[in-house]
């Protein structure tokens, strides 16, 4: 019988345990991974590089089916208390310019190694290529009809017996049957993975009673609706980016726009994704390739080239002014008699989209468990006592820049610590 078992060793998972186990020296932890290797999402965020936490990691940035539960969960556990988890673990920060934070390493390893080796440091079990399938609750029968067991996912009494809660059982794909005090479910999201391995921990979490609410990618590409698209592949460029949406302004971002050959992508358009609501439609990206400039200003210096040289086609003007690769196809399929057409287009190039790329090429899941039945400051199940649920799974997600794994650390970390705690 384990004192508490968590479900999933990546960011908050790991989290969890560690917490756990500072709160409660002598209990016992474990942790069951369904991959050969802990935290292997974790290692490939930031591109290698980790972007853990935000100088803003405030409420109102994240997405969340209950606002109240966001704000005081992260009241709770905020980006300061980040820094002093990390602390704890040897691990030096660092921030850049924008206030994204990583490790000083710059190697998303550094934080890999930081949490695992202080698990395994503090005892913590580490079950890897354990698939958690199935979880129940077990009732002991303690009064009238003598004891025994019986499982569900609720505690219930029968005529001449109570039933009292007497932990859990949790059985693994490969066979493993273990027993927990408490259970953490810890499994994470849908994101960036292959939709074929299933995501069992939410169907175990729905067996406790839980809402799961419909899952969707976010942090994703834009899909364009003109396949010609796919002849600017590897472009990349500063831009203005203004989402419009059945007819509606819905969201501004600025920064680096990448061309793809199915699309949109980009820190700035990932960030866009988040504001595309399910079922939109005449969804359109107005692209800015010159926001600093106006449009005026813009007219007069393209109009002051076609007096300087009035035998120069508009590629060649283009090029001069964007990626060779976008001017040669920006003139091909753009009208252009006037300088006022190419500030227009400049300043304002339309691209529709038929909307997200997949969960399978999303870095966040937005979605899954309902966060109106957790309590915000333990992170335990209000439907299931000493369940406790964290991370990517619950219905909350960030804007890019090291929000979503501020979530992790911090669900990960109260709920660690709840579980952790001897009864009186
Ligand atoms: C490519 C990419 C880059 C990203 N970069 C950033 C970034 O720089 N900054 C940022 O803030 N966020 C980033 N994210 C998002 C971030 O990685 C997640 O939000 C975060 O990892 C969620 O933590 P988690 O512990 O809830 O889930 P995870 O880290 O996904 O961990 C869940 C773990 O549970 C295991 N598991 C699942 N089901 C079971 C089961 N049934 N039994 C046993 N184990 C199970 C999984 O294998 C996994 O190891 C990125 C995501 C991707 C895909």
């Amino acid at each position: 019988m384990h004192d508490i078992l968590i479900i999933g060793g990546g960011a908050a998972g790991l989290t969890a345990a560690i917490a756990a186990r500072a709160e409660d020296p002598e209990a016992r932890v474990a942790i069951l991974e369904r991959n050969p290797r802990l935290a292997r999402k974790l290692a490939a965020t930031g591109n290698g590089r980790c972007n853990l936490s935000h100088r803003d990691c405030g409420a109102a940035l994240y997405h969340c089916d209950d606002r109240n539960f966001i704000r005081r969960a992260l009241e709770c556990f905020d980006e300061v208390a980040t820094e002093v988890f990390f602390a704890g673990l040897g691990i030096t920060l660092r921030e850049d310019e924008q206030g994204r934070r990583y490790p000083h390493s710059e190697q998303a390893e550094t934080v890999v190694a930081g949490l695992i080796n202080r698990a395994r440091e503090t005892g913590i079990e580490l079950v890897a290529e354990a698939t958690a399938i199935a979880a129940e609750r077990i009732s002991e029968t303690v009064a009238g009809g003598g004891s025994g067991e019986s499982a569900g996912g609720g505690l219930s009494s029968s005529a001449g017996s109570q039933m009292v809660g007497g932990g859990f059982r949790v059985d693994t794909a490969e066979g493993r049957s273990l027993r927990c005090r408490r259970l953490v479910l810890a499994g994470g999201g849908a994101a960036g993975l292959p939709q074929a391995i299933g995501f069992p921990v939410y169907a175990i979490a729905a067996g406790f009673g839980h809402r799961i609410n419909k899952l969707q990618p976010v942090l994703t590409q834009l899909l364009a609706v003109d396949p010609a698209i796919q002849q600017l592949r590897g472009v990349r460029c500063k831009a203005q980016l203004s989402l419009f949406a059945d007819g509606s302004l819905k969201a501004v971002e600025d920064g680096e726009l990448q061309l793809t050959d199915r699309g949109l992508s980009g820190i700035a358009i990932f960030d866009l994704s988040r504001s595309i609501k399910p079922g939109a439609k005449q969804i359109e990206i107005v692209i800015d390739l010159y926001p600093e400039w106006s449009e005026t200003a813009l007219t007069e210096w393209i109009y002051e080239q076609r007096a300087a040289s009035p035998e120069r086609s508009w590629e060649s003007l283009l090029e001069g002014m964007v990626h060779k690769k976008l001017a040669a196809w920006l003139a091909r399929r753009y009208p252009l008699r006037e300088p006022a057409d190419l500030s227009r287009l400049l300043k304002g190039w339309r691209m529709s989209v038929s909307g997200c790329a997949g969960l399978d090429r999303a870095q966040v899941t937005r979605g899954g468990v309902s966060c109106r039945e957790v309590d915000p400051v333990s992170l335990e199940s209000r439907l299931a006592a000493e369940l406790y649920l964290v991370g990517e799974m619950l219905d909350v997600d960030g804007p890019s820049g090291g929000r979503n794994l501020q979530w992790a650390w911090a669900s990960g970390y109260l709920a660690g610590k709840a579980a952790g705690r001897r009864e009186e």
